[in-house]
């Protein structure tokens, strides 16, 4: 095999997984190819039966456009429906996680001679293809059991990855030119449990980084929280977020799930809308405008109008900056597959229009209140993502010759040519002079 094409499905965690793939096979000599690909690697994912469908739709047509091309699936799907993979014309390997996903055993089962010492080849990135921000996985697996969800089945449970090899990871990827890093995993707010640490710990160590360019100077960088439980933002994690707001962006995504009492019971989920949004309270009191962002499932069984309602509530009262809204879909192999009470689909899908449309109304009046805001933006061409996970423009003539990698910016909130809300643009300021000095 000579070129190898990767295609991924999921979330952040996957991303990186597929990278630390793609590093091993590059490392083997194989190049990146595109549709004459000789391997195709398809990363799935299993979270909704929509992602399971979309992968099998993809390998098919792989097959019928480029028959000559050997497949291997791996990923959560592979996990959780291999043998529905294995029947999919041209798949010949079918790798589910864990293992199966190190570099080292990924080789193996491509039929590559692995020497011992690359056994030991710690699963890192050095970079991260096609992106201006790198995602850096910290832990693995999830230790919950959420009953509409089927990752700990095919993820398993929560593992860290050392303070050690994260720092690591993360300065030579901000000197490789990452301005910003974020932290992913599957559970996040249990990083360090199995090692006797918590996530400040690991937080700590990062926001200490001093990475240098070639000439000496300090790079700045920004370190970005993926996905944390609303309850496991503990005070020392914000303790650090208050102390660093130049390495750790204000922007917390915090799955809800529901917002109503009942059906957070029936998820198994283990907060009430009460200490979710006292969580909420206790991180805006201390941070300028911090963006709350989360996850939604509408639909699940037993959801009826009036929890419906205190779910609507519920956001409105949390003042989310963007949720993403998922139609419940049943996983077999989870309790809510059992459930009764099922939500007929023309219902779910009335939820999901209303509830995104008061979400697009509080992302409106979020952005309104940034205006005046200075931030760092990750840029990519004239338009970047600020530590408030906001999209901002840049007037052209405001920036000479090619846009940097980031830039400091004033936000200004400006109103669509087509009327249609609101847009930030940043007005470029001069960098402080400690943004890239180590925060020691
Ligand atoms: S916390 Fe719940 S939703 Fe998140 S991965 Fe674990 S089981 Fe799934």
């Amino acid at each position: 095999m000579k070129s190898v094409r990767f295609i991924t499905f999921g979330c952040k965690a996957n991303q990186y997984d597929t990278q630390v793939l793609r590093e091993a096979l590059v490392r083997r000599g194989l190049a990146e190819g595109d549709r004459d690909a000789d391997l195709v690697v398809v990363n799935t994912c299993t979270v909704t039966s929509e992602a399971g469908r979309k992968a099998r739709q993809v390998i098919r047509r792989i097959h019928r456009e480029t028959p000559h091309a050997r497949i291997c699936v791996t990923g959560c799907l592979a996990e959780s429906e291999p043998e529905v993979l294995r029947e999919l014309p041209g798949v010949e390997w079918v790798l589910g996680n864990g293992e199966a996903k190190r570099p080292a055993s990924f080789l193996k089962s491509l039929g590559y001679e692995v020497d011992p010492e690359e056994l030991g080849i710690p699963a890192g990135i050095t970079e991260f293809a096609g992106h201006t921000r790198a995602f850096v996985k910290i832990q693995d697996g999830c230790d919950k059991s959420c009953a509409f969800c089927i990752i700990p089945k095919v993820r398993g449970a929560s593992r860290s990855r050392t303070v050690a090899d994260v720092c690591t990871e993360v300065a030579g990827l901000v000197a490789a030119g990452y301005v910003e890093v974020v932290l992913c995993g599957i559970h996040i707010g249990h990083w360090g449990l199995d090692l006797g640490l918590q996530l400040a710990d690991l937080l700590g160590a990062l926001v200490r980084l001093a990475p240098t360019d070639p000439s000496g100077t300090r790079l700045p960088y920004r370190l970005r929280l993926s996905s944390i439980e609303a309850t496991e933002v503990d005070e020392r994690v914000l303790a650090l977020m208050v102390e660093h707001p130049d390495r750790i962006a204000p922007h917390l995504h915090m799955p809800m799930q529901s917002g109503d009492d009942a059906v957070l019971a029936r998820m198994n989920r283990w907060y009430t809308v009460d200490e979710y949004l006292a969580a909420c309270a206790r991180i805006r009191a201390v941070l300028d405008r911090p963006a709350f962002t989360a996850d939604i499932l509408v639909g699940f069984p037993g959801e009826g109008e009036a929890q419906f309602a205190n779910t609507l509530a519920t956001v409105e009262a949390a003042g989310f900056a963007r949720v993403h809204v998922f139609p419940f879909s049943a996983r077999p192999g989870t309790a809510a597959a059992e459930m009764r009470d099922v939500v007929a689909p023309s219902e779910v899908r009335d939820r999901r229009a209303r509830l995104s449309e008061l979400a697009s109304e509080l992302g409106e009046r979020y952005r309104r209140s940034l205006a005046g805001v200075r931030e760092m933006i990750v840029l990519e061409g004239f338009a970047g993502l600020s530590g408030r996970y906001q999209r901002v423009r840049l007037d052209p003539e405001e920036i000479d010759g090619p846009p940097p990698p980031s830039i400091d910016v004033v936000l200004e909130a400006r109103a669509k040519a087509d009327g249609s809300g609101t847009e930030l643009f940043g007005r470029p300021v001069a960098r402080a002079a400690s943004a890239g000095a180590a925060s020691v």
